[in-house]
């Protein structure tokens, strides 16, 4: 097996462009679009998307924070979008830590149980739901690491960062 980071890419970017086979978008729990990322992710992956969470809607009734569920990737280089739901930071002190490496954890299932080998995430939560940007960062990487170090069918993880000082905290916590 690889090591663990030698699995794990930072990006500086736009997700929508990241060549990976899902991308997971920092959705809301209505899953029926909004701003930031879910919005370019909407935009540049075309309606195909928000036909398949319609349907998602419609069977399940959107998606709670911390869970996960995976459309088409449209138009998108990458095959699938697994739209997950943050939690909105109110203090740190409601479950937040916890509801946000859901989100990591329960994306990176899905993408295992989809045969994706390799998956892109944002920073969720780290936008409009406020989370603060270093503790979102710490949490992702743990996370993940954790993920990686029990299982090896997946061969890369890229974390992709819009703005440098998401950027600087994920490296830092890598070690990079
Ligand atoms: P949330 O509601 O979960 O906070 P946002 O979309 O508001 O979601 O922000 C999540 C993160 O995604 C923010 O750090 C934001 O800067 C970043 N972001 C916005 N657009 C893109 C994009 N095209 N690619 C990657 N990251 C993006």
């Amino acid at each position: 097996m690889k090591g663990i980071i030698a699995r794990i890419e930072v990006q500086q970017g736009d997700i929508t462009r990241v060549v990976t086979d899902c991308i997971v978008n920092a959705a809301n729990s209505s899953l029926l679009g909004g701003g930031g990322v879910d919005g370019a992710i909407h935009r540049a992956g075309g309606p195909a998307i928000l036909e398949d969470c319609r349907r998602i809607v419609a069977r399940q009734g959107g998606c709670k924070t911390g869970e996960a569920v995976i459309t088409t990737g449209g138009n998108l280089p990458a095959r699938y979008v697994i739209h997950t739901v943050g939690p909105v930071w109110n203090g740190g002190t409601h479950g937040e830590p916890e509801k946000l490496a859901n989100c990591y954890r329960n994306s990176l299932k899905l993408a295992v149980g989809n045969h994706c080998r390799s998956i892109a995430f944002p920073g969720i939560s780290t936008g409009v739901y406020g989370y603060p940007k270093e503790e979102a960062a710490a949490i992702a990487v743990k996370t993940v690491v954790d993920f990686l170090t029990g299982n090896d069918s997946i061969d890369k993880v890229v974390f992709v960062c819009f703005d440098v000082e998401y950027y600087r905290y994920i490296r830092r916590e890598l070690n990079l």
